[in-house]
This record gives structure tokens, C-alpha cells and sequence, in this order.
């Protein structure tokens, strides 16, 4: 099956269009700064170089008809009829409690997503809107929802309820969702395969390490816990989120910052992490080279706190998991840091955790980094998102052919 998956953003738009069969890509790329007279739309087909068109793309409808458009163009398109869409997979950051799994968009789905608009702000209005929009290009082509939030429903529910009045949790679901969920159940599947055995018999932590970060609990093929919460705000040092903190300490800098909910809301998701302790960057290859060169001394300070606590969550999560099978690495620093894969396991040879330092230098796919010692497994596992998308639109639309 040939399936286009899409991406919304506020204002940008990722999409690949992937043939399910082979697992090829055929054609990948993005629109940015959707809304303005400068919007870019890169483009590029599989084996072939990635174009640029610039000019003005004023919303998600317009932006979707020029992806439509350029995988359709005689000359860097990859298909000569929209029809070749067999279906689209989007993919939605919040289910909320509605979603366990993926589903096929009916107008009663739509109701739902706008209902957990409010646990989304930010993520939940430009997906419903790409969705609109693939809609009205693509009329009777089947379109399936993937949620970030849906792989970690399973979470018991002292995982996931938090020290507040039970009412809060009644009234406005405030709870632990976690996100990340295509990406750490694709890695943990991976693991499997990768050693050889059933997922079902595994104990797994996943630790998905990009601009945002989150680790999971993995009992079974199940998640039991994850570090992301309520929103993509709790647990790891990010890029430009600082994870877990006393909530009392933003009511103490509102007051003497004199900020409003929307300031405390910017310091909180784009000035804190990495970014906001090392003073330096978001991007952990920048932070790397300062380490390295021992040029500034907050980012290396920045690198510590992030390495350390990933290493208390994986000590948490080997308490809850009741032992460890494997811990795997993912996301744009998981797969390609080895310092930071060093330091997080460093000393954890008493929980089982011995990393082989060689093979952790440069390691090529999915790879296993841990010494033959070494009783927990250590992998390197490059995460495909857009592939789980993909994969589980055509079993959604096959699924659904059988029916009809
Ligand atoms: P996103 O969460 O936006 O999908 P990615 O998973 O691509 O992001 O991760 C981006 C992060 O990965 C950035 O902080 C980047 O610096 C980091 N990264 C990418 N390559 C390397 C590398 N070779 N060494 C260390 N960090 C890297």
C-alpha cells in the first residue's frame, strides 16, 4: 500500500510518502511558515536531490494541495494520479483517555479529537486541521489517526494519578498520559526482534532521546510507565524543557517575575532545559563540542543534569519493571551520542548494565552496545515514526476492507 503520512504542525507541515510493501520512502519533506508569503516547501524524492519551492501558503488546505501537487509533478512527483494515495495516516499528539490504539477518522473520531483540544492546545488544533485538509483533497480516500498519547493507556493507575484532589482527576483528566508512544513502542518491538524473543516476555526501558525526551517502562510489550506526563513538559531535561520540578517554584517566579500564565507557559516550554541552563544552545551536538573542548563551563553542567537523570529514571523503572531485559537508546541523541550513552550507564554495572566502550563508539542499526558480560542488554535502536504510522493505517484500512 502507498501511504501518505502527515505531520501538522502550527505552521509546518512533515510528511513521507511511504510504500508499506518494500518500506521505502518514496518521497519525503516538509512545508514551514505556513501562514506567511515566505513559506518553503522542500521536496525530496527517493534517489533523487531534494528541491526547494518558496512563495505563499496562507493555511494547512492550501500547504496540503501543494504536497498533493508535488508528489504528483511530471517532474519530481512520484506518482501521475492522486488516486495512488491509497490512504493517509496522521499523526495526533492527544487521544487522551479515548484512544488506546490507532484508529480510522469518522465524524464521530473528529468529535473526540476536538473534544481533547484542551489537553492539547498547542498540538491537538493544527492536527484536526491537517486532517481537515487531507479531507477535502482526498475525499474518499481513508485517513487514520495515530496518537502519541495512545501506546502508554495501558499504564496502571498508580502510574499514572497524581498527588491531587481525585475530583481534579474527575473533573478535567489530569493525569499522566506520556507521549512519545509510536516511538517507544516501535523500539520495544525492535528490541524483540533483535533478541530473538517474544516482546511478551520482556522487561524493556525505552529512552527516547531528542529536542523532546521521555523514557518508558516496558513491561510485557506494555508501557507501565513513562516519564512525560499530564504534557510533554515532565520528567527528562529537554532541549528547551526542563522536565521534572517542584510546581511550587513557578508560582514562586510568577509572583516575583510578575508573569502572566502565557509568560510562565514560553519560560517553561522554550527557555528552560539544556537550553536554559547552559545559556549556550538547544541542540546537544553544540553542547557536546563545548564539552569536549572544555570551552564552557554551564554546558557542561547542562550535560550532567541531563545524563543524570535519565540514570535515576532508568534506576526507577528497573525497581518497577521488577528486573531489566534491555535498555535501548533512540531519538536524534539516543542513536548518535555515545558520550551521553556513556555517562548514562556508567556505574550501573550492579544493576546489570555493563556497556562495551568500543562497540558504543560507532555503532551501525539496530545494535547491541552492552559487553557480553553485561546481564541487562544495552541496544542502539534508530526509531522510525512515521513507518509505525504508516504500518498501522494500511492494517487499519485492510482491517476495514475485510469488514466491508
Ligand atoms: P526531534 O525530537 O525534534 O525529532 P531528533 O530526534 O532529531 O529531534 O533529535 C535532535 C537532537 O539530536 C538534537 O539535540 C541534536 O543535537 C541531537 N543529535 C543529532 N545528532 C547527534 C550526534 N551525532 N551527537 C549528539 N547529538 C546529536
Amino acid at each position: 500500500m502507498r501511504i501518505l503520512v502527515l505531520n501538522c504542525g502550527s505552521s509546518s507541515i512533515k510528511y513521507q510518502f511511504i510504500n508499506t510493501e518494500e518500506k521505502i520512502v518514496l518521497a519525503k519533506g516538509q512545508v514551514e511558515r505556513i501562514g506567511m508569503s515566505s513559506a518553503v516547501l522542500t521536496h525530496t524524492p527517493h534517489g533523487k536531490e531534494k528541491i526547494r519551492i518558496v512563495g505563499e501558503i496562507l493555511d494547512h488546505t492550501i500547504a496540503i494541495e501543494y504536497v498533493i501537487a508535488v508528489l504528483l509533478s511530471p517532474n519530481h512527483g512520484v506518482i501521475k494520479d492522486k488516486n495512488e494515495i491509497d490512504a493517509v495516516g496522521h499523526r495526533v499528539v492527544h487521544g487522551g483517555e479515548t484512544f488506546s490504539g490507532s484508529v480510522l477518522i469518522t465524524d464521530h473520531v473528529m468529535k473526540a479529537l476536538n473534544d481533547n483540544i484542551e489537553l492539547a492546545p498547542l498540538h491537538n488544533p493544527p492536527n484536526i486541521k491537517g486532517i481537515e485538509a487531507a479531507k477535502s483533497h482526498l475525499p474518499n480516500t481513508p485517513q487514520c489517526g495515530v496518537f502519541d498519547t495512545a501506546f502508554h493507556q495501558s499504564m496502571p493507575n498508580y502510574a499514572y494519578l497524581y498527588g491531587i484532589p481525585y475530583e481534579l482527576y474527575k473533573r478535567y483528566k489530569i493525569r499522566r498520559y506520556g507521549f512519545h508512544g509510536t516511538s517507544h513502542r516501535f523500539v520495544s518491538e525492535r528490541a524483540a526482534a533483535f533478541l530473538g524473543k517474544p516482546v511478551e516476555d520482556l522487561k524493556l526501558i525505552t529512552a527516547h532521546l531528542g529536542n523532546g525526551a521521555s523514557i518508558s517502562a516496558i513491561k510485557g510489550g506494555k508501557s507501565i510507565d513513562t516519564s512525560m506526563g499530564f504534557t510533554p513538559l515532565e520528567g527528562l531535561l529537554m532541549g528547551t524543557r526542563g522536565g521534572d520540578m517542584d510546581p511550587s517554584l513557578i508560582l514562586y517566579v510568577m509572583g516575583k517575575e510578575g508573569l502572566n500564565l502565557s509568560e510562565a507557559n514560553t519560560l517553561l516550554n522554550k527557555h528552560s532545559g539544556i537550553v536554559g541552563l547552559s545559556g549556550l544552545s538547544s541542540d546537544m551536538r553544540e553542547i557536546e563540542d563545548a564539552v569536549i573542548d572544555g570551552s564552557h563551563k554551564m554546558a557542561a553542567t547542562a550535560f550532567d543534569v541531563f545524563n543524570y537523570r535519565i540514570k535515576k529514571y532508568v534506576g526507577a523503572y528497573i525497581a518497577a519493571l521488577g528486573g531489566l531485559d534491555a535498555l535501548v537508546f533512540t531519538g536524534g541523541i539516543g542513536e548518535n551520542s555515545s558520550l551521553v550513552r556513556k555517562a548514562v550507564c556508567s556505574n550501573m554495572e550492579y544493576l546489570g548494565l555493563e556497556l562495551d566502550l568500543e562497540k558504543n563508539e560507532k555503532p551501525v542499526g539496530d545494535a547491541d552496545v552492552a559487553t557480553e558480560n553485561s546481564r541487562a542488554r544495552i541496544l542502539r535502536i534508530p526509531t522510525d515514526e512515521e513507518l509505525v504510522i504508516a504500518l498501522d493505517t494500511e492494517k487499519i484500512v485492510n482491517e476495514q476492507m475485510i469488514q466491508n
